[in-house]
């Protein structure tokens, strides 16, 4: 049996519904509802506190960190959970700018998430040092590479678009101008293979409820280059990033290694929902994970493209620079999309105009695909999204 066939049967995907939607939230691995009960009935429920030490909830956070850093090309040991994706962006940050404290300019690019050009505002009004954030177009990045930036911080994949950034190349620009590099890998891990070993990248982070599959709220993952763990001292220096948190010292110590980036107590039950989702991902290689993404997504566009002339591909054609979600614009791309959600196809949408599909080979298939693409084809025949009540923009889109 195909691989992919074999992970699909290991998620529940709800009748009738095509999701194309992954890379917002995956969805729920069928395992991870056993391992949640499991968690609570025998754990919680009746280890109670003992559970730190008995059922290792202290160390879940650098063991969890360990299965993901195989997945973006990570050492053991340079990966720990914790928190959401913007708390870790700003604690990169901080101890990325402490690293190179002569410099001015955190680089970014204007295609990034806002909650990290926003996280790296907040951190920029709080140090009050004068420095600055520079978000030029995402092409023009490496020009703006001078001896003026302390930090280099991109999204390798854009959310909007799916366009990827070369890390490799990114990353020795930015190291020969004497910068530090930390990339998001929101739209990385667990779409296209990562090599931040290889690429010698400073600070990588990300979230697992994406790609990766643990389920809303779900937290987040830091890498620490293993050369820069044992010197940056947490700017969000919190109990469980302490040397010795039950010494209950009035002092901070940080802790070992990138055990320092963890900051208060772990979401135990919602790492056990991503132990079991990632069981999934230990099935997997990732470059057979990409080859399949590229076949689907190709069969995608080709499909839409046919069959839809209204829809504009706004995503790259190369598949070499893209990552694992294909976007289209139309100006009425919010009502489409409504009515795509209600024909049981979801996928979503981002302002202003752009319909977007994640790709994701673990649970989607090339009938998926047909599917997708004949069910907007008909929304877009017949006009099916022109309906004022497709128009009401709820509270997430
Ligand atoms: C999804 C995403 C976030 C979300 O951050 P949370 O704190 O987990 O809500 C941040 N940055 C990027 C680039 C994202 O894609």
């Amino acid at each position: 049996m195909d691989i992919f066939e074999r992970t699909r049967a290991m998620f529940h995907l709800p009748e009738g519904v095509t999701y194309l939607d992954g890379n917002s939230l995956g969805p729920l691995p069928i395992a991870a509802q056993e391992r949640v009960d499991a968690m609570l009935r025998d754990q919680w429920g009746e280890m109670l506190i003992t559970g730190w030490n008995k059922a290792g909830w202290m160390d879940q956070p650098a063991r969890v960190g360990d299965r993901i850093a195989r997945l973006i090309g990570a050492p053991s040991g340079s990966v720990v959970m914790g928190d959401t994706l913007s708390i870790k962006v700003y604690q990169a940050l901080a101890s990325a700018l402490e690293l190179n404290p002569g410099r001015k300019v955190i680089l970014s690019d204007s295609g990034n998430f806002p909650s990290d050009l926003y996280m790296a505002d907040g951190l920029i009004r709080t140090l009050d040092r004068g420095l600055e954030l520079k978000a030029p177009a995402p092409e023009e990045v490496a020009a703006h590479l001078d001896s003026d930036v302390a930090v280099l911080m991109l999204t390798q994949v854009d959310y909007r678009t799916g366009r990827m950034h070369d890390m490799e190349a990114l990353t020795r620009a930015a190291h020969a101008a004497g910068a530090l590099v930390i990339w998001d890998l929101a739209h990385s891990a667990g779409a296209v293979p990562v090599d931040l070993a290889g690429c010698d990248a400073d600070f990588a982070v990300g979230c697992s409820y994406k790609f990766l599959n643990s389920g809303p709220g779900g937290p987040a993952f830091i890498y620490v280059h293993p050369k820069h763990a044992t010197q940056v001292r947490p700017a969000l220096s919190g109990w469980l990033g302490h040397e010795q948190p039950f010494a209950f010292d009035p002092d901070y110590r940080p802790g070992a290694g990138i055990e320092r980036m963890r900051v208060g107590t772990p979401p135990v039950i919602q790492m056990a929902a991503l132990e079991a989702a990632l069981d999934i991902w230990d099935l997997v290689d990732m470059d057979a994970v990409r080859a399949r993404s590229i076949e689907l997504s190709e069969l995608f566009i080709a499909l839409v493209e046919e069959k839809c002339p209204e829809l504009t591909v706004v995503s790259p054609r190369d598949p070499a620079t893209r990552g694992s979600q294909v976007a289209f614009s139309h100006p009425e791309g919010y009502a489409i999309m409504q009515a795509l959600i209600s024909k049981g196809v979801i996928g979503d949408f981002r302002a202003p105009d752009i319909l977007r599909f994640g790709i994701t080979p673990l649970y989607t298939n090339s009938n998926d695909i047909i599917r997708a693409a004949s069910t907007l084809h008909k929304i877009m025949e017949e006009r099916l999204w022109d309906r004022d009540a497709y128009r009401v923009r709820a509270r997430v889109t």
